[in-house]
């Protein structure tokens, strides 16, 4: 299936596990080295490339989906091939990898979600983020999933990054405006129902250190759909957060401070949609009826601040419930283990020194493995973070390989292995087919493109 290129005698082959943005920056930096010459093995679980390119980056922000082409780019190279459709630890084992390629690298990412650990989580309305997000991007995994968007009326987004700002835009925004994107067909139909007219975002700490980008919280601001709302009171700065604004608070903070401040002093003028902006407020527990929620009951927060300055929120005692139809976690990724690979159960990341995998934190190097991106670091950062962060890996990779440190593989024969278990690979000329097919059944109506989300239908149009 593959037209392989003669190799060098220092040819190293390597296995990338995962294609979002981590993997092709791993990719990239390998590539670009001349001794050892790397030959690069893509995998990923999914038909489709591009990690949360893909699944993640809300469908109105096509700009910065554009970053896809550099990763095609990458994909040129005569010394990369692409094994989509192949789950590590079901098609093939981490041993399994270790016998066939000299490195490792795993830029598997974070694909679970952080729990809030209160009662009522598990009451229906109660989602995560991430299932939503992927439910409007298309992604495999959460396709079947439904949310009872009509006939809601109040929504509460727990958490301040900038998935909290998706989920609240999407939510909020005016159907109309993501009909041409890519956002999934049903998405839409069901964001057309929606009868949501109240949200409210709750930020466990204050207004100063929430995580979203003053660029996200303007657009949001923005909106035709929606007025954004909050308490001037929430604006006051107590000493904890004084004191940190001098000391290392972020720049974004000022921004975000200066933004919010612009919004409560001025006149609102009424929208379909509420969204309000609440701060010093954590959900303690999720009520219900009939196993349904009904509201959520919150506890008030005050700072301290900790060694190091940074404030952190305590509870004070005071409680109040919210009216709530749906409530959506945007609390942050996790990670999820794989079979032979080490996991840290409390970060939810591979432990890691710098980006070599360790056996355990702290504990001794995985001779050949190593990792890159929220894998390796948590869920922190933007696209662009993790180029940086491949080169830090791949600079590590090359060193052991000069020291003699990669592994000492077996032929080249990873195809024929899956082949032998029946796995329909799909290479990146066979996701090429998948692309131009999305786009063109996007085109007949007038959306950037019509993505598919069942596995089997984009390997019955891959024949
Ligand atoms: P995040 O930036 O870490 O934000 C998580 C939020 O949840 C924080 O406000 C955090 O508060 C809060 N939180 C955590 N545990 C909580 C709890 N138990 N109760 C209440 N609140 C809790 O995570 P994210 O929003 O999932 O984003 C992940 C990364 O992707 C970030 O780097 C983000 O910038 C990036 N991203 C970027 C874009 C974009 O550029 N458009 C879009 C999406 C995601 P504390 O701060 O108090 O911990």
């Amino acid at each position: 299936m593959f037209t392989e290129q003669p190799d060098r005698e220092d040819t190293l082959r390597v296995a990338v596990v995962g294609s979002g943005p981590s993997g092709f920056y791993a990719a990239e930096a390998l590539l670009k080295s001349d001794a050892p010459r790397y030959r690069v093995d893509m995998f990923d679980r999914l038909p489709t490339p591009f990690g949360l390119v893909r699944g993640g980056v809300a469908p109105d922000h096509q700009k910065i989906k554009s970053v896809i082409k550099a990763y095609e780019r990458i994909a040129e190279s005569d010394r990369f091939r692409f094994f989509g459709n192949v789950l590590l630890g079901r098609d093939i084992s981490a041993d399994e990898l270790s016998a066939r390629y000299h490195q490792v690298v795993l830029a598997t990412g974070n694909e679970s979600d952080r729990r809030l650990g209160i009662a009522g989580e598990d009451l229906e309305g109660v989602y995560s983020a991430t299932e939503f997000v992927g439910w409007y991007n298309g992604h495999p995994d959460f396709r079947n999933r439904e949310f009872a968007l009509s006939g809601a009326r109040n929504v509460v987004v727990v958490g301040n990054g900038n998935v909290a700002m998706d989920v609240v835009r999407i939510l909020a925004q005016n159907p109309d405006r993501l009909a041409d994107t890519d956002i999934t067909d049903y998405a839409l139909e069901s964001l057309r129902e929606s009868t949501i007219d109240k949200l409210t975002i709750l930020g466990r700490r204050g207004p100063a250190q929430s995580v979203f980008s003053p660029g996200e919280i303007k657009e949001l601001g923005s909106l035709e759909s929606a007025t954004l709302t909050l308490d001037p009171g929430a604006l006051e700065l107590g000493d904890v957060t004084k004191a940190w604004l001098e000391n290392d608070a972020p720049r974004d903070a000022i921004k975000n401070l200066d933004y919010l401040r612009s919004v409560a002093e001025s006149e609102t003028e009424p929208k379909p949609r509420t969204v309000s902006c609440r701060f010093l407020i954590s959900p303690v527990e999720l009520l219900g009826e009939d196993g349904r929620l009904t509201a959520v009951r919150c506890e008030r927060n005050e700072l301290y601040a900790r060694s190091n300055g940074e404030p952190r929120p305590r509870g004070t005692g005071e409680f109040e419930d919210i009216p709530a139809d749906l409530v959506f976690k945007a609390i942050g990724y996790r990670g999820v283990p794989i079979p032979g690979v080490p996991f840290h159960e409390r970060w939810g990341i591979i432990p890691n020194a710098l980006g070599r995998i360790t056996e355990s934190h702290e504990g001794p190097v995985r001779q050949g493995w190593y990792v890159v991106g929220w894998a390796k670091r948590g869920p922190t950062g933007l696209i662009g973070t993790n180029r940086a962060d491949a080169k830090e890996t791949v600079a590590l990779m090359l060193e052991d390989a000069d020291n003699g440190l990669a592994l000492e593989p077996i032929a080249d024969e990873t195809e024929a292995l899956l082949k032998s278990r029946n796995v329909r690979l799909v290479t990146f000329a066979d996701w090429q087919l998948i692309d131009a097919e999305e786009i063109s059944r996007g085109a007949a109506t007038g959306k950037v493109r019509e993505k598919f989300s069942i596995i089997a239908d984009m390997l019955t149009l891959l024949g």
